[in-house]
Order: structure tokens, then C-alpha cells, then sequence
């Protein structure tokens, strides 16, 4: 259910005008609202509980990239959550916020060595290897802190996620993960290094998925792999099938989660009791934008009102440094006016400030407007905040959790001064 809705006076979020956010807080402004976070993250929580999978046998690990405010990582943390990271300072992000690093697990193509030796040091639960030469690294970091390092392998089941090829992850041609005629070897190389445990297998195959069929086929994949690894005599521990869920921007409708996960823990469950003997294995999992994509919104207030010849343009304070997925992947995001208008609706590019062509929010879009409205920019809670820029020195925005009828500021705005403070001119 959405935490952003009409009432007589306005767009709400949740029980708070969103013009009063916009007024104390200023524009552009992202809003959270907590109710949906927490509706968002039980919907995993709670389908993995009603297929008797408890705090052993399933581990949602939110993905920390997707939104990465500590007031976001601490609610989730607070309800259970893990962690997916990519970063060392994902993993500081993590900590700062109070969450379990026993229950983070650290992907990406690229772990530098001081990254493995601090996610060592605070004894994460695995790390997602995407490649031999990695697993001698971290083999490596671990003998040097005299640890283990759990791993999981990243395997690339060469299925097509049908999604956008920036967000598509799971082809056989994408720098991610290891070629599935790969693992098995790779496999033996990780359980043959002192310093390693092989615990599991991961994959994670794109992003916006909207249709269950690929992360399904996907796992059969990933099973197929697992009976092979236990014939060899490598028992995994857990199974993680990444994420991808996709989310409602415009028209879409995406399976439903509790639908994905039934359908997922039927399959695992029919094959542990066929060919896995019955032994324990758990599930993990690695939403981001399910969870947090139609949880916020950004505020923005219109500038200026430019009827051109062809084209009418609605100027606003937000701009493609601010939310970088329309320029990026040419993504649709809902916009909608906090004040509804009986005005003539007119068709509009709704554009920001910077200096580049591609700074568009939005696109031909019907909307009755006057200068100094304020708008909504939909669906923004995901890869919004999280992929601003300092572009055009224009500070990032502030950042709102909103609970009910109680409204905190969860970052501040950026100030402009902040934003050179590290330089220097040679004297
Ligand atoms: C980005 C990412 C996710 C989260 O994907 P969503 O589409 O936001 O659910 C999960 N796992 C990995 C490895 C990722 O890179």
C-alpha cells in the first residue's frame, strides 16, 4: 500500500502534508516514509517466516547501495535485516548505524585488499568472490590476519533477466559473477585455500525484475551447481539468490514478493528432500529497490514556466545530479503536484538546472501548473540519494523520514562550501 497519497489539502506522506516538508526543509528534498520501509522489508521477512524459515534458514540482507541513509540502515537493521555491501564504506555505513556485520555479506567485481581487511576485521558473515585471482587475495588478507574468510561464489547462470542492459547482470557476456562452466573450478580452487571456507553460492542476474521466471530458473541453475559441489564433496551452507525485484514506477506489476519467495521455497524445499537428503540449507536474500524504491519521494519546486515553440519546459530546483536515473538509464519516475490545480493541464518536460541536455526528469507529462509549485518526484527512494552528485557544485538534497505524524531530518542539506572544503590551490 502506498504512504503517499491525496487528501483534500495535498499529497501526504503518510500523515504529513508534504508541503510542510518542502516549506521547513526546503526543495529538493527527499522524503522516506517509514511505514513503507517496514511494510516493504516484512513482506520478505514475514513469507520467510510462514515457509519455517526463521533467523537460521533465511537471511534478508538489504542492499545497502540502494539507500544507504544510517536512518534507513538502522530501522532495517532494527527489524532484522542484513546486509548486502559493496564497499568498505558501505560497511562503515553498516556499523555507524548500529547494524549486525555478522550478518553482512560483501559483493562486488572489484575488493581492494584494505576493503578485505577491515570486513575481516569486523567478521563479516561471507564474502560474494566474483573471480580466481580474487580468491587468492582475500586467501591472502585472511593468512595475514591469521582468520578464515567465509566465501560464497558469485556464479553467472547466463539467464536473461528481460531488463534494462545497464541492470542486467546475469548474461553470459557481463563483467559480473564467474561463467557457470567456470564455477565448478572455481570451486575447487576456493576449498583448496588454507584460508578460505566455502560456505555458499550466490548469484544475482539484474535489477527491476518483473516477472519471478529468471530468478526461478536462475536458482534451478544454482541447484544444479550445489549437487555437483556435494558429489565432489563441497557442502554449501546457503543458497543466495540476489535480488531484483522489480517495483511499480509507471504501469508495472511486478510479482508479488510473498508470491516469488512461495514459489522459490517450494523448489529448494522439493529439492533438498529428493536429492539433498534433507540437509539443512539456507536461503539468503538481496532486495534493494523492493524495499525502499516507492518508500520516498523528492520534492522539488518549480522554477520557471518556458513555452517554447514545440515544447513547453517546466524548470525545476531538482536536477539529473539529484536523481541520476532518468539521465542514466532513461528511467520513468511518476510526477505528481502537491497542490491539485482546476488550471489547463499542459504537456511538459520537467527539467532541472544543469548544464547538460540529458537533465530531464521527466518527459511529456500533463500537468496544470504555475511557477513556485512544488512537485513530487514518485518512486524515488531507490538509487536515488545514493547516486547524487556534486555536479554543477549544486549541494545534495536533504533527506526526511517521515513516521506518521512525526517528521525528522535525516541528512542535512548540503552546503555549498562543504563542497570544496577538501581542495587547495598550490601556494
Ligand atoms: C544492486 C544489487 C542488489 C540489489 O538489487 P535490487 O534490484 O535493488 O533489488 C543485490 N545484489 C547485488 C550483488 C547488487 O549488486
Amino acid at each position: 500500500m502506498s504512504h503517499f497519497n491525496y487528501r483534500e489539502d495535498g499529497l501526504y506522506a503518510e500523515n504529513v502534508p508534504l508541503a510542510n516538508i518542502a516549506r521547513q526543509f526546503g526543495t529538493p528534498t527527499y522524503v522516506y516514509s517509514r511505514a513503507s520501509l517496514t511494510e516493504n522489508f516484512l513482506a520478505y521477512a514475514d513469507a520467510c517466516r510462514a515457509h519455517g524459515r526463521g533467523e537460521q534458514g533465511a537471511l534478508v540482507c538489504y542492499s545497502v547501495k540502494s539507500n544507504s541513509n544510517l536512518a534507513v540502515l538502522n530501522l532495517l537493521g532494527k527489524l532484522g535485516s542484513g546486509f548486502d555491501i559493496v564497499s568498505g564504506g558501505e560497511l562503515l555505513r553498516v556499523i555507524a548505524a548500529g547494524g549486525d556485520t555478522g550478518k553482512v555479506i560483501f559483493s562486488g567485481v572489484g575488493k581492494s585488499r584494505e576493503e578485505m581487511r577491515l570486513a575481516l576485521s569486523h567478521n563479516i558473515r561471507c564474502f560474494n568472490v566474483e573471480s580466481i585471482p580474487e580468491l587468492h587475495r582475500l586467501n591472502e588478507v585472511a593468512a595475514s590476519m591469521h582468520k578464515v574468510a567465509r566465501v560464497s561464489l558469485r556464479v553467472n547462470p547466463d539467464v536473461d533477466a528481460k531488463t534494462h542492459p545497464y541492470i542486467s547482470t546475469g548474461l553470459k557476456d557481463n563483467k559480473f559473477g564467474i561463467a557457470f562452466e567456470d564455477a565448478l573450478n572455481t570451486y575447487r580452487v576456493a576449498a583448496s585455500l588454507p584460508h578460505l571456507e566455502v560456505t555458499g553460492i550466490d548469484c544475482h542476474i539484474g535489477s527491476q525484475l518483473l516477472d519471478d521466471a529468471p530468478l526461478l530458473e536462475a536458482l534451478d541453475k544454482v541447484i544444479e551447481l550445489a549437487d555437483q559441489l556435494h558429489a565432489e564433496g563441497i557442502d554449501l551452507h546457503h543458497l543466495d539468490i540476489g535480488g531484483g525485484i522489480g517495483i511499480t514506477y509507471d504501469q508495472e506489476q511486478p510479482v508479488a514478493v510473498a508470491d516469488y519467495l512461495s514459489r522459490l521455497f517450494a523448489r529448494i524445499d522439493r529439492w533438498r528432500k529428493e536429492k539433498y537428503q534433507g540437509r539443512q540449507i539456507s536461503v539468503m536474500f538481496e532486495p534493494g529497490r523492493s524495499i525502499v524504491g516507492n518508500a520516498g519521494v523528492l520534492l522539488t519546486e518549480v522554477q520557471y514556466l518556458k513555452h517554447g515553440a514545440t515544447k513547453n519546459f517546466a524548470v525545476v530546483d531538482a536536477a539529473m545530479n539529484d536523481l541520476m536515473r532518468p539521465a542514466m538509464y532513461e528511467a520513468w519516475h511518476g510526477v505528481q503536484a502537491l497542490q491539485r490545480r482546476d488550471a489547463e493541464a499542459k504537456t511538459y518536460d520537467v527539467v532541472g538546472p544543469v548544464c547538460e541536455s540529458g537533465d530531464w526528469l521527466a518527459r511529456d507529462r500533463k500537468l496544470a501548473l504555475e511557477a513556485d509549485d512544488l512537485l513530487a518526484i514518485m518512486s524515488a527512494g531507490a538509487y536515488g540519494m545514493t547516486m547524487a552528485s556534486n555536479y554543477n557544485t549544486r549541494g545534495r538534497a536533504a533527506e526526511v523520514l517521515v513516521d506518521g505524524d512525526s517528521v525528522t531530518l535525516i541528512r542535512q542539506r548540503e552546503n555549498p562550501a562543504d563542497l570544496f572544503a577538501l581542495e587547495s590551490i598550490p601556494s
